[in-house]
């Protein structure tokens, strides 16, 4: 098992990769507990909820909205729970969201862990303290930054996750990779085999890595206001896709991060064999790398990112492979190259 300790702002966030779930019982207070979940989940893992209240969300995205979660702080309130409970989200990106985000604001804040279940999860979106819901369509537009107590990476709970979800989590540790680990970009593409079967402690050791560069990122600027900027590496292009498309995330960041690579051969900051290296990579695994979708419409729906300035943005660009720069782009210019 490793542990990674990432300190933020107000709290400390234990992170355990390799744990197993069934352990769970260590981390948690003996009483007042509440779990949220999803429908999925809560079918496969049965034995993990029988002790606890659990509120099973229908599993997907449509969930993160205030209207949904409003019938969650009233389950709460109805099961009794007070400023001393402690909320365990067991689920992927959606489910360790929708938790956070109630955890931070139930009774102006009560503790909270996850056992994150997906590949995503266990990689990016349980890590870092980012929770929130949607407002009309704008992804995340509702939320905190808040850390969990710990988190659970037990990776044998990706075995049942389904093979087109666990895609969605490799796009975003090569994401990884490119921003911090020339070493662990070349491995993933010698062993492309084992990640496609799994196999444990090939996953560990990716899941750890993610873990620790995107820990190291988040210490050093919580809020966003400078290096945390690098972990939107593919994600300007690929929010825009997501929106577009309605392509799963990690599909959409694929698709970004192919557009980010291209961009920074064109403004001279990576060489067309690395870009061609990191193309042949997603498409190896199974990741798509553009879509037919017009680029005017993706572009248009770029110009309402929440992350854009007035007529320029941050761009994160690669500077060689496991290397990036973040750079203003002037909107205008970002315009010309997505449509040439
Ligand atoms: P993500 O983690 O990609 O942000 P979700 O939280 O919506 O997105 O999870 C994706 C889907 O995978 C959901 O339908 C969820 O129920 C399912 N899922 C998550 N983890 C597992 C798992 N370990 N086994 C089976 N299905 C899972
Ligand atoms: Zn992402």
């Amino acid at each position: 098992m490793n542990k990674i300790t990432l300190t933020g702002r107000n709290t400390q966030s234990q992170i355990f990769i390799g744990e197993c779930f069934s352990n769970i019982k260590k981390y948690l207070p003996q009483k007042n507990v509440f779990i949220i979940s999803d429908q999925n989940l809560s079918i496969i893992y049965s034995d993990l909820f029988s002790e606890y209240s659990c509120f099973k969300t229908v599993p997907g995205e449509s969930s993160k909205t205030l209207k949904y979660i409003t019938k969650i702080y009233q389950w709460l309130v109805n099961n009794g729970a007070n400023r001393s409970s402690f909320l365990l989200g067991v689920g992927g990106g959606v489910v360790c969201d929708i938790t956070g985000f109630i955890a931070s604001t139930f009774m102006r804040g009560v503790d909270f862990g996850f056992i994150a279940t997906s590949l995503l999860a266990q990689v990016d979106a349980s890590i870092g303290g980012k929770n929130g819901v949607n407002l009309n369509g704008l992804k995340n537009l509702i939320g905190t930054i808040n850390q969990p107590k710990f988190v659970i990476c037990d990776t044998a709970m990706l075995s049942t996750l389904p093979y087109e979800e666990l895609k969605n989590g490799f796009a975003e540790i090569i994401k990884h990779a490119l921003i911090a680990d020339t070493k662990m970009f070349t491995e993933l593409e010698g062993q492309t085999g084992q990640l496609l079967n799994r196999d444990t402690d090939f996953l560990n050791y990716l899941v750890t890595r993610s873990v620790e560069i995107k820990a190291e990122i988040v210490q050093a600027d919580e809020d966003e206001k400078n290096l945390r900027r690098k972990l939107n590496l593919g994600h300007t292009w690929g929010h825009a896709v997501e929106k577009v498309t309605g392509l799963p995330h990690g599909k959409a960041v694929s698709i970004g991060l192919a557009f980010a690579a291209s961009l920074s051969v064109f403004k001279g900051k990576l060489k067309i064999v690395e870009e061609n290296r990191i193309r042949a990579l997603l498409e190896k695994i199974g990741l798509p790398v553009a879509t037919e979708t017009d680029p005017v419409i993706i572009f248009n729906a770029l110009l309402s990112d929440k992350k854009r300035e007035n007529d320029f943005i941050h761009f994160v660009f690669m500077q060689g492979i496991g290397n990036v720069i973040i750079e203003p782009v002037l909107i205008k210019e970002l315009k010309q190259f997505a449509l040439k």
